[in-house]
């Protein structure tokens, strides 16, 4: 690469920092804009009342050992392994994830109407030449008939806030596990502990929560300009504006930005093109982080509530990821609670209902005193798979390289993107320059 490229990135984010990083090891110039006063993105956490809180939990898994080694790199020591505790909350009580191998415990009829249904899904699958259309098929396809009524199509649907029936298979990539007939009879008939997934596993760091990592990139790179929100894109004069007014060239442009937010950024962009970004869905994730008073001893890490009944989908334990993010015998959560345009919910009775519904499961007794309370409302949680989404987004990033613009990251890319995607993306970015 010649250096006299004037690359800018914008946003701070794990996309724009492992960016920047990759630029660097090239020799590459950058400068980074990002529009809040700290770097890091949805990787931030925060400081209160003695508790760290991450916004909402996040995890390192790796499937690659590239970017097992960068991180490990990059963190030093401060970086322990987890074996995975993860439960699910059904029928009043707690079982293991994933439900499909952990039927174990639920009652007898429901058992009885998973293990058939999967039996009979694994013979006509035998039979079926043509892959799944929609992610509603997939799930029949896969698991019959009882585990999708008992937890595959309420959680999903809870959690995508669309039915199955409207998306598509193109993000699964491993998400799901699939156990084999003979795992799936040996968690109904007695409590398993075998592992599943590629994410059975995780990391996390043992001080200083999620930011830690984002942190570590940054102490690494340089020419970050925070407060720096970008206003205005003029691909024409391949110019960008800043919140301060400030003007800068580029030759290109990485892009972490969510895609969402470019029509009113980019100055003359075609109407056909953006009328093109109005076809991109999301859910978006109300985060509650409680800080309690009271120890807990369940070593779980996280539980998923498939159960439309309670307003969650998900709380998890940041305690048990690292006790350096609580203080002495205190306890904290993060809970999940997803919505969007097509599933909207009240935010004025939003903790409140949290609070019912986590002494309704268990996780907070009637004396539990609160003593640290945080909320991070995220507008855009999961890009959202359904019939558009490949076409509307291949012809979006199509229009955005055509002006030197280069998307990346989960947002900028528009993808169901981890901690590790989303740093081989900005890799794969960098390296095309
Ligand atoms: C609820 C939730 C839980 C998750 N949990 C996990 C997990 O457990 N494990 C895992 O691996 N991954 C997890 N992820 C995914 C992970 O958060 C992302 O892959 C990663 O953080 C995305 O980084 P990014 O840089 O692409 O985006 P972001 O972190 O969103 O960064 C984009 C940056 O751009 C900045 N920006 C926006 N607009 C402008 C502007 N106009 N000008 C300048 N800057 C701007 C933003 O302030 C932000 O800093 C989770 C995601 C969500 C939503």
């Amino acid at each position: 690469m010649t250096k006299k490229k004037k690359i800018i990135i914008l946003g701070a984010g794990l996309a724009g920092l492992s960016a920047a990083w990759h630029l660097s090891k090239k020799g590459g110039e950058y400068q980074i804009f990002e529009k809040e006063p700290e770097i890091g993105g949805l990787c931030r956490s925060k400081k209160t009342s003695g508790f760290t809180f991450d916004c909402d939990g996040h995890l390192l898994h790796f499937r690659y050992p590239y970017t097992f080694n960068l991180v490990r790199q990059l963190l030093e020591d401060n970086l322990v392994e987890h074996q995975r505790s993860s439960w699910i909350y059904a029928y009043s009580q707690y079982i293991r994830y994933p439900f499909q191998a952990n039927l174990y415990g639920l009652p007898p009829k429901i058992i009885e109407e998973c293990l058939l249904g999967f039996i009979e899904a694994s013979r006509n699958g035998l039979h079926v030449k043509k892959g799944p259309d929609t992610f509603l098929d997939w799930i029949y396809r896969t698991f019959g008939k009882g585990i999708a009524k008992h937890f595959m199509l309420p959680y999903n649907a809870k959690f995508w806030t669309v039915s199955p029936k409207k998306m598509t298979c193109e993000w699964l990539d491993g998400f799901i596990p699939v156990p084999c007939m003979d795992h799936v009879v040996e968690g109904a008939i007695e409590e398993s502990l075998r592992q599943f997934g590629y994410n059975s596993r995780f990391w996390y760091p043992k001080n200083g929560g999620i930011n830690a990592l984002p942190l570590a990139f940054a102490k690494r790179i340089k020419n970050i300009h925070t407060n720096c929100g970008v206003e205005r894109i003029d691909i024409q004069k391949k110019e960008i504006t800043l919140s301060s007014g400030l003007k800068e060239k580029f030759d290109y442009l990485i892009s972490t930005l969510p895609l969402p937010e470019l029509p009113q950024i980019i100055r003359g962009m075609p109407r056909e093109t953006a009328k093109l970004f109005n076809k991109l869905k999301w859910n978006s994730i109300f985060n509650l982080n409680l800080g309690i008073e009271k120890t807990d001893r369940t070593k779980r890490h996280w539980v998923y509530f498939p159960d439309e009944d309670f307003c969650f989908f998900r709380a998890g334990f940041y305690h048990n990821f690292s006790s350096s993010l609580v203080p002495q015998d205190k306890s904290s959560l993060y809970i999940e609670v997803s919505y969007s345009r097509e599933k909207p919910v009240d935010k004025n009775n939003l903790i409140p209902a949290i609070k019912k519904d986590l002494k309704r499961v268990g996780l907070m007794g009637e004396g539990d005193t609160v003593c640290a309370e945080d909320v991070n409302d995220i507008k855009y949680g999961y890009p959202i798979y359904d019939e558009h989404y490949a076409a509307v987004r291949s012809a979006i990033i199509k229009y955005l390289a055509k002006n030197a613009i280069l998307p990346c990251g989960r947002y900028g890319s528009w993808r169901y993107f981890s901690m590790e995607d989303t740093i081989l993306d900005a890799r794969h970015v960098a390296n095309t320059l």
